[in-house]
C-alpha cells in the first residue's frame, strides 16, 4: 500500500516584505488583508509542532517572509528549530526563509534544520513576468548553497501564473537537475490584492503537470501537493496521486486555510493509501542519501 508524506507548515514571521512577488500576499506592495508579525512566540512553534505531528505530519517547515537570511532571522530560526527539535516529535525541520550562504545553511543544519525551501517558482524565462526586485538566478544559487551545506532540498515552485509549457518543463528539469528530497507543486489561486490574474487551474489540467512532473523528476522525490490543492483537484484531489504526487501539505497554508486535517487523512485511507510514518519518512531519506 502506498505512503503519503504529509508535511506541515508554520508561518513564524509572516508580512510587510519589500519584494514585489506578484503571487505573494506578504509582499507589502500588495493591499492584501492578511495577518503581518515580525515573530511567533516559540512556545506556539512548538505547540503547533506538536498538532502537526497528532495530524500525522513526519515534516515541519519554519516559514519567514523576505527576500534574505538576516542575523536576526538565522538566529531566531536556529532557536525555533532547536526548541521543536528538543520535544523529540520525529519531525524532519525544513527551514524556508529566502536567499542564504552555505555559511548561513551549515548554521541552520548545526541547529537541527534537515531540509532547505527556496522555490524556484517558475522557469528562469518567464521569472521577470512575476518578480522585478530580484531575480531568479538568485534563488538558483541559493538551493546550490543550501545543498553544499549537507541540507536536503524541497525545491518546487507555482504552476497556473500564465507561464507556458515550455516554461512549466524547464522549470520541472531544472528542479530535476538538483536531485530534491522534494518537490512542492502550488497551484496559483488569484487574490484580488495581487496583480497576477489568472483562473485556477482546471482538475485535468493540474492532473496532467503531476504526471508530467513525475516523469521529470523521477522516481526519488516526493511530489507534494502544496497550495491551491484544494481548489485546483477538488473532490479528485485522490487522483493525483495515482498521478504521481505522494506528499501533501496537512493543515493551514502560509496565508490562507487549507482542508480540515482529520479530513484530509480520512480521505488518504479511504482512497486505498496510508499516511507515511515517521519511521518510513528516514527511511526514504535515506534511501536518498539523506
Ligand atoms: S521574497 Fe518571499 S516573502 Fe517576499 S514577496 Fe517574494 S515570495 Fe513573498
Amino acid at each position: 500500500m502506498e505512503s503519503i508524506f504529509l508535511c506541515a507548515i508554520s508561518n513564524i514571521a509572516s508580512g510587510s516584505c519589500n519584494e514585489d512577488c506578484g503571487f505573494c500576499a506578504q509582499s507589502a506592495r500588495y493591499q492584501t488583508k492578511i495577518e503581518r508579525f515580525r515573530s511567533k512566540p516559540i512556545e506556539r512553534i512548538q505547540n503547533e509542532a506538536k498538532a502537526a505531528a497528532k495530524a500525522g505530519a513526519v515534516g515541519y517547515c519554519l516559514v519567514t517572509a523576505g527576500r534574505s537570511i538576516t542575523d536576526e532571522t538565522l538566529e531566531y530560526v536556529s532557536k525555533a528549530a532547536r526548541a521543536v527539535k528538543s520535544l523529540d516529535l520525529d519531525l524532519k525541520i525544513i527551514a524556508c526563509n529566502g536567499t542564504g550562504t552555505k555559511e548561513q545553511f551549515a548554521e541552520l543544519k548545526k541547529n537541527g534544520v534537515n531540509l532547505y525551501n527556496h522555490n524556484l517558482e517558475t522557469s528562469e524565462r518567464f521569472f521577470p513576468n512575476i518578480c522585478t526586485t530580484h531575480g531568479w538566478r538568485e534563488r538558483y544559487e541559493t538551493n546550490e548553497a543550501a545543498a553544499s551545506a549537507g541540507l536536503g532540498l524541497v525545491l518546487g515552485g507555482i504552476y497556473g501564473m500564465g507561464e507556458s509549457d515550455d516554461d512549466r518543463v524547464d522549470l520541472l528539469k531544472t528542479i530535476a537537475s538538483f536531485k530534491p528530497m522534494s518537490s512542492p507543486m502550488n497551484f496559483y489561486i488569484a487574490n484580488p490584492a495581487l496583480p497576477i490574474k489568472q483562473p485556477v487551474m482546471s482538475t485535468d489540467e493540474a492532473l496532467k503537470w503531476v504526471r508530467k512532473a513525475r516523469e521529470i523528476l523521477g522516481a526519488q522525490p516526493r511530489i507534494m501537493l502544496a497550495g491551491g490543492k484544494e481548489q485546483a483537484f477538488g473532490d479528485r484531489l485522490m487522483e493525483a496521486i495515482e498521478a504521481g504526487a505522494n506528499a501533501m501539505v496537512v493543515g493551514n497554508y502560509l496565508t490562507t486555510e487549507g482542508m480540515d486535517s482529520a479530513k484530509l487523512k480520512d480521505a488518504i485511507i479511504g482512497a486505498g493509501y496510508k499516511v507515511a510514518t515517521p519511521a518510513e519518512c528516514k527511511a526514504a531519506f535515506a534511501a536518498m542519501g539523506a
